[in-house]
């Protein structure tokens, strides 16, 4: 797997940690049916973290991040994010999806709506925002993410980096606190990646909290501050970026480097 050099400067002082807690997770264990996904999952992510998650496939990323959003239910210990805890109460479970976005690799717009439509159908029904005014802040994020001229397209007319872009600014409309990627970038072409890249960039100087689980390994390196490891659905290791790829501690994170970089 290369490693995609990112040519943008980036700017890191500008991505602040705060001492506010985004997430906690304590002695999370979850089971699908008899296998057991995750194991003793303890995380604490403070508001402005930007979190790589990398691992080997299957080793429960992805199910990791789902739960984070209640897509996974989880069946031992504690999920808290923005001070809301997650429990199987729907109640909650909005207000936590209010707040946190998410952005998968396949990028799950709606074919038979525009994009325009893709961004504010969430917050016309969910939120009840009025149409003008979330139509006002779909062109802001479709700016944002560069390609307010194609709003009134659908999804299958643009290309798939323009596709993921759309995601994210769909994403942006609910007005999360957290933003939520899994991999991302795994389904496009290598000359689109990095433009999707670089919306994540810009998030990321913007102070959004980030949780990412990607194999963009330059991206970890230059915009994370913590890398986090998963093996066999256990944190096998955390570190930020330079220590956890030119001193990685364990053997597992060891054999995984040497694989990727
Ligand atoms: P990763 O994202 O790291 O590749 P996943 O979280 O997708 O890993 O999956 C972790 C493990 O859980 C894998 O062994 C996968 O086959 C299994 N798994 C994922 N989703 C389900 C499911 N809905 N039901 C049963 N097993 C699942
Ligand atoms: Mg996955």
């Amino acid at each position: 797997m290369s490693e995609l050099a990112l040519d943008r400067e980036i700017d890191r002082s500008k991505m602040k940690v705060s001492d506010e807690v985004a997430i906690q997770i304590t002695d999370m264990n979850k089971w699908y049916g008899a296998f057991h996904v995750l194991r003793d999952i303890n995380l604490t992510v403070n508001q402005g973290e930007r979190i790589v998650i990398a691992g080997p496939s299957g080793s429960g990323k992805s199910t990791l991040i789902r739960c984070l959003n209640a897509l996974e239910e989880h069946q031992a210990g504690k999920i808290v994010v923005d001070g809301t805890e997650l429990s199987n109460d729907l109640k909650n479970i909005d207000k936590i999806r209010s707040e946190v976005g998410m952005v998968f690799q396949h990028f799950n717009l709606f074919p038979h709506l525009t994009i325009l439509e893709n961004c504010t159908l969430a917050p016309i029904w969910v939120r009840k925002t009025p149409k003008k005014e979330a139509e006002e802040r779909a062109m802001h994020f479709l700016e944002k993410v560069k390609i307010p001229e194609q709003a009134d397209k659908y999804p299958g007319q643009l290309s798939g980096g323009q596709q993921q872009r759309v995601a994210i600014a769909r994403s942006l409309c609910m007005m999360p606190r957290i933003m939520l990627f899994d991999e991302p970038t795994s389904a496009l072409d290598p000359e689109m990646i990095k433009e999707v890249l670089d919306t994540m960039i810009e998030l990321a100087e913007e102070g959004m909290t980030m949780l990412c689980v990607t194999h963009e390994m330059g991206f970890a390196r230059q915009v994370a501050n913590r890398v986090i490891f998963m093996d066999a659905g256990q944190i096998v290791e955390q570190n930020e970026p330079e220590e956890f790829f030119n001193n990685p501690q364990s053997e597992r994170t060891k054999l995984f480097l040497s694989q990727i970089l």
